[in-house]
């Protein structure tokens, strides 16, 4: 049977702890993740700082050595050009003249020839052969340029391979020249050295910068000069300025940037610069795998600790709402079970003490009426020693849900008061509405189907008190006047209700 109407004191918001738990739980984890995502975003933006950082001055290193190298060069060939516009060269004789005109001929390291030629583009002087082998370079694209401009300074020409049957015939080289002019600007000739382009394999071969990286020397037009390792055969001569990067490289000059590369679909970050002022670009390609490789091993560690504790943190929290529950739950058990009478399942006497305070309380602060039943099966011993006391226990069990069910407002209760006796608190209820629901509890009674074997129908007597909320009355007078007034109708005969004045 269901405890009818018992309004037990037991309330609270019970939740209320666990979704704080869960709640706080949560934004700790969440306060942990963040904390860690910003750690390793920062360390990512540190791996890549730190690789930019020794790319360009690894960058660096390679410019200032190509710079030198080149100055050289120019230093030789700028001597070749005053030497070849003197006057008094004329007379001397052919190794006084050899002397003079490659005085400035440089030490530089894989230096080629150092060549004179005329405006037809004609070799008359060569500096490893007093008397220059017959030759012509008109077709060569430096020697073009120089006869269409008078200002362009230091030609770099595009890689070749010399045109001659000596041993190195193979080897790729580019040139340096410089035009020289008459004192009116007129075009008289060129002064052209070769540099093979070993130099620069040899340089950056010397430098350590990680298997999967490139270290590149690219002309102005983006052709390969050189590049170690090779990551193509036969790319050296080779145009890359349409590739999106190259063309990137060129035209910004010098800076950094990670893209993929068009060449093996690999991420790389790419370290340019320009050398000086020259028509060339040094450029380092790192592979973003080899520059990130430490910190995705430490990504994974931290991002793998970080998972187990947040994941063990919130199992932790959920078997301890889990306790909780199981705390609450029993705790609740108990105090249903302090509050209900367990043979009849609605309020026991002690919740009926605690409610009628409450009510009388509230019925003094409203000035509202408040009315009490005191129920009492009549000649119930006479029934036990009928049907036994299991039986009048199961009849006091019928009694109490015949009670409840003609209890309609929420704020009512029913409570065994104790033996064979009930008491009904009507909370706002007048004397004449008590005596309206007393009456129908009355005849409920009366009416409901008789035991088994039993001829005589069970009846109850009901005294009735209801408050007045006049000076000097108190709870334990009502409860007195309802139950002299149930004496009453003990005394009129029972299965009838008295009422009482409180
Ligand atoms: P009256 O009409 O004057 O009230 O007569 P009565 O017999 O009901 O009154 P009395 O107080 O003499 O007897 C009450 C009986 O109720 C005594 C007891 O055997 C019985 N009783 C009290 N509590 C229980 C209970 O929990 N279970 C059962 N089966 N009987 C109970
Ligand atoms: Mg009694
Ligand atoms: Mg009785």
């Amino acid at each position: 049977m269901t405890p009818s109407r018992t309004h037990l004191p037991v309330t609270g918001n019970t939740r209320r702890p666990e979704f704080m738990l869960i709640l706080g739980s949560s934004l700790t984890v969440i306060a942990i993740l963040a904390i860690v995502t910003f750690l390793l975003i920062r360390e990512h933006a540190n791996a890549m700082q730190s690789a930019t950082r020794s790319a360009t001055n690894i960058v660096q290193l390679i410019n200032a050595d190509v710079l030198r190298n080149v100055e050289l060069y120019d230093l030789a060939l700028q001597g070749l050009v005053a030497a070849s516009q003197r006057d008094d060269l004329q007379g001397v004789s052919p190794q006084i003249r050899h002397l003079v005109l490659f005085d400035r001929s440089s030490s530089a390291r894989f230096k080629g020839d150092l060549l004179l030629l005329d405006k037809q583009g004609n070799v008359i002087a060569d500096s490893s052969l007093l008397t220059p082998k017959p030759g012509n370079f008109a077709d060569r694209d430096y020697f073009q340029a120089h006869v269409r401009s008078s200002d362009t300074g230091l030609f770099i020409s595009r890689p070749f391979k010399p045109r001659c049957d000596c041993p190195d015939a193979d080897e790729w080289r580019i040139s340096f020249s410089r035009r020289i002019s008459s004192p009116s600007g007129e075009f008289l000739g060129v002064a052209v050295a070769s540099m093979r382009l070993a130099y620069f394999n040899e340089l950056l071969s010397a430098l350590n910068i990680g298997i999967d990286s490139t270290l590149n020397v690219l002309d102005k037009d983006g052709i390969l000069l050189a590049q170690v390792p090779m990551l193509e055969t036969d790319s050296i001569g080779r145009s890359y300025g349409a590739r999106p990067n190259v063309a990137r490289m060129l035209r910004e000059g010098t800076g950094s940037f990670s893209s993929i590369s068009s060449l093996d679909q690999r991420g790389r970050l790419y370290t340019f610069s320009r050398v000086g002022n020259l028509p060339l670009t040094v450029s380092v390609a790192l592979s973003l795998d080899e520059v990130f490789a430490t910190w995705k091993r430490t990504a994974y560690i931290i991002s793998g600790a970080t998972g187990a504790l947040c994941i063990g943190l919130m199992w932790l929290t959920l078997l301890l709402c889990r306790e909780l529950r199981l705390r609450h739950h029993a705790e609740k058990e108990l105090a249903q079970q302090a509050a209900v009478d367990a043979l009849t399942g609605v309020a026991n006497r002690r919740t009926l003490d605690q409610v009628l305070k409450r009510e009388w309380s509230r019925a003094m602060r409203s000035g509202k009426p408040l009315s009490v039943l005191m129920i009492d099966a009549d000649h119930f011993k006479a029934f036990n020693d009928r049907h036994g006391h299991q039986g009048g226990d199961d009849a006091l069990r019928v009694l109490a849900k015949v009670i409840g069910e003609n209890i309609r407002r929420p704020a009512d209760l029913v409570a065994r008061y104790g033996g064979e006796e009930f008491a009904v608190v009507l909370a706002e209820t007048d004397a004449a509405g008590a005596l309206r629901t007393a009456e129908k509890i009355r005849a409920a009674v009366e009416h409901m189907s008789s035991f088994e074997g039993d001829e005589s129908p069970m009846t109850v007597s009901i005294g009735l008190s209801t408050s007045t909320a006049e000076p000097g009355q108190d709870l334990e007078n009502l409860m007195h006047t309802a139950d002299k007034a149930l004496y009453e109708a003990k005394r009129r005969g029972r299965n009838c209700v008295v009422s009482a004045l409180g």
